[in-house]
């Protein structure tokens, strides 16, 4: 079976892919020759997710799946946040770190979390599924895999960074695995009913 995940990131779609092999062939929007740019200006998450999402459904037809994510840092009041992916440049990840670490010269409470929120819209409209995987940052990045601000987070229990690690142990515990295994239960429920 396919599904549509609102997204034109490869890194998140073949993440999203590797979760759910078992279950789903994962196509992104560049997959369905959609190259629109969506404007995600919600002020959550929540409601960046359905954005992408509910976009994806009125498009296409197709159930759709939005992922928002990011970055929260405790000692920078919860930044980057929603403002993850474009804190420094857009998408550029190597200046997005940068900032994070700048702001962060000297701070010594070094906790954050990485948080997915997915919205998955239908005729029946919006369901929501979220998880979170807390750790800490580093002052400077270690690894080369993943993408974002994987260099320089280390899960809480762990000594490696996401990016040192490789993606199928990532995908193990990640705050993406957490939300899809909510929605691959949702699925389960719903047809069971
Ligand atoms: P979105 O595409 O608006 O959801 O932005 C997500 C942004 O958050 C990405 O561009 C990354 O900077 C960051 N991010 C989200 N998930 C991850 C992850 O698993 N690892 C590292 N960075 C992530």
């Amino acid at each position: 079976m396919e599904l549509l995940v609102a997204t034109h990131n490869i890194h998140k779609k073949e993440e999203i892919q590797q979760i759910l092999s078992d279950s789903f062939v994962v196509k992104s929007l560049t997959d369905y020759n959609i190259h629109d740019e969506i404007v995600e200006d919600g002020d959550s998450f929540h409601a960046n997710a359905l954005i992408k999402a509910k976009f994806c459904f009125e498009k296409t037809g197709i159930p759709s799946l939005g992922d928002d994510s990011g970055l929260v840092v405790e000692s920078l009041d919860g930044r980057p946040g929603i403002f993850s992916a474009r804190y420094a440049g857009d998408h550029d990840f190597a200046k997005n770190i940068e900032k994070v670490l700048s702001e962060m010269e000297n701070v010594e409470n070094r906790k954050a979390y990485f948080i997915t929120v997915l919205c998955y819209y239908d005729e029946n409209g919006a369901q929501y599924f979220e998880g979170r995987v807390h750790g800490n940052l580093l002052t400077e990045n270690k690894g080369q895999k993943g993408f974002g601000y994987d260099p320089i987070f280390v899960p809480e229990g762990y000594e490696l960074t996401f990016a040192e690690m490789n993606p199928e142990d990532k995908n193990q515990m990640s705050h993406r695995k957490q939300a899809l295994d909510l929605f691959l239960k949702f699925l389960k429920l719903k047809e069971d009913l």
